[in-house]
């Protein structure tokens, strides 16, 4: 685990040994060696002092390194379990970074159901440096072994996916890319460490867009890459010097912020979600619902043993088609239709012309009869009336309307969405 800037230990440096919640507020996050602030300070210095050549208190330049960098690197770490954590400036740019750690003629299998910007990044940005590759179907093991060749370096598994919220086994996946000599990456933006630690299952590698529900009040963009791996740390840490896809000391600041309440935040999203889930399930005008907490959902069970609860996205296709879609997603008042997730404000979105039009015509291309919705903190029986409203199309608006739970002005229509 890294220490903080200062090199001290302290009880807050990696807090180990110390329960979820209380690594995510002090880890990394000692009162400031100074002042005795409670808050890492924003350290804007784009340089540092040293008393001669080489001798320095730990950062020469902030591209490098930066104290509150670091406090976020620590914090992130700690909760992912990981000796080795490192910030980027997105989410992307933290996948690009591993990625970059493969070399022409080497093949990455990744999931027939990835986000489509993890697509668009293999097969548009390093297909283009002699990286090969192939979408394999994570939930049937057999398909994910037919995938592995003799040049495959790298297993990217995303779990739940998005925006399918399938659930792939990341322990056996794990075991089937070290027998093969591969490492293993997982994406753990949808679940964050509070409900799943890849690591612990074997994973070699955690990315995570931090932008999502680390940061959880839509005011950020980050990325991270969290490992134990000392071979990968090595090299993702000189990557993210050497392509230098840094973020600012005030993003890591807001990141810092938000990791604190990560875990009550996902227990009253996940419980939300759940809810949410069973309601669209018994809804006549809905095709199928994708949440791994429903029984039924394929993933359930490994979903139970792996995650500690289900999370808080879920989709859900039209018995009506695209057209449906677009009709509800432009109808919701108190889901605001955007891009993103995981933050305290509930979205809806259309993937299909949204976040995964990267992968339109592609093997990956999603249903267009899918609505994704990432789940916030709003009154729960606001966000069912809402979606009720916007299910039952205009008539139905004026029955949620007339029954005053919705209590907020509607908002303008979506233009560019
Ligand atoms: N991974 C997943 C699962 C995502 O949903 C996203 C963005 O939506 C990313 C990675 C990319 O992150 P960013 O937008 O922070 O670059």
């Amino acid at each position: 685990m890294r220490e903080g800037g200062d090199g001290r230990g302290g009880p807050g440096a990696g807090g180990e040994g110390l329960g979820f919640e209380t690594r995510a507020i002090h880890a990394g996050q000692e009162p400031d060696p100074a002042t005795g602030a409670v808050v890492p300070p924003i350290h804007l210095a784009s340089t540092y002092a040293q008393e001669e050549v080489g001798v320095h208190r730990g950062f020469e330049y902030s591209r490098s390194g930066n104290p509150t960098r670091r406090s976020l690197e620590t914090a992130i770490a700690a909760l992912e379990g990981a000796s080795h954590g490192f910030a980027f400036a997105s989410g992307m740019a933290a996948e690009d970074a591993v990625c970059r750690m493969l070399k022409p003629g080497d093949h990455v299998v990744i999931p027939d159901d990835a986000y489509g910007g993890t697509y668009r990044l293999v097969a548009r940005v390093h297909s283009d440096y002699g990286i090969d590759f192939s979408p394999a179907d994570l939930t049937r093991p057999e398909r994910v072994r037919d995938a592995l060749g003799p040049r495959t370096k790298m297993l990217w598994v995303e779990t739940p996916s998005n925006p399918m919220l399938r659930i792939a086994d990341v322990a056996a996946l794990s075991e089937m890319a070290r027998a093969h000599g591969a490492v293993s990456v997982v994406d753990n933006t949808f679940a964050t460490p509070y409900l799943q630690r890849p690591l612990e299952l074997g994973a070699d590698v955690v990315v995570h867009s931090t932008t999502k529900y680390i940061g959880g009040h839509s005011d950020v963009v980050g990325g991270f890459v969290a490992t134990s791996n000392d071979a990968v740390a090595e090299r993702v840490g000189f990557l993210q010097n050497a392509t230098g896809a840094v973020p600012s000391p005030f993003d890591c600041y807001m990141l810092l912020r938000g990791v604190k309440t990560l875990a009550v935040r996902m227990e009253r999203q996940c419980a939300s979600a759940a809810a949410i889930a069973e309601y669209l399930a018994g809804h006549d005008a809905v095709a199928s619902v994708n949440y791994p907490g429903l029984d039924s959902h394929p993933g359930h069970v490994l979903a139970s043993r792996q995650m500690g609860a289900f999370g808080a996205m879920v989709s859900f296709t039209l018995r009506e088609g695209e057209d449906a879609a677009l009709k509800v997603v432009a109808s919701t008042r108190v889901f605001t239709l955007a891009e993103s997730l995981g933050a305290v404000e509930s979205l809806i979105e259309h993937p299909a012309r949204m976040t995964h039009q990267s992968v339109a015509g592609s093997p990956l291309a999603v249903d267009p009869a899918l609505v994704r919705l990432s789940v916030g903190l709003e009154t729960l029986q606001d966000l069912i009336l809402d979606l009720e409203r916007a299910l039952a199309g205009p008539s139905g608006a004026g029955a949620a309307a007339a029954s005053g739970a919705l209590s907020r002005p509607g908002r303008e229509s979506p233009s560019g969405g």
